[in-house]
């Protein structure tokens, strides 16, 4: 139960609730990461910012090569 509640739709008269889709580290924000949200009704994406805690997870661990 529970799980990451996305914000809500503004293009609804409703409460309609985004559902994160992706992550986005970002650079010079240790501790944070961008959620990118979409409606599952109209599509609308917004991007918020994720407090992880300050604690790097296997998702922002800023590897690649
Ligand atoms: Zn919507």
């Amino acid at each position: 139960m529970g799980g990451t509640e996305g914000p809500v739709c503004p293009q609804h008269a409703g409460e309609v609730r985004m559902t994160l889709v992706t992550l986005h580290s970002e650079h010079g924000r240790p501790g944070e990461v961008m959620g990118a949200y979409r409606c599952p009704q109209c599509g609308h994406e917004r991007r918020l910012p994720i407090d992880i805690g300050g604690e790097p997870g296997p998702l922002v661990s800023g590897g690649g090569a």
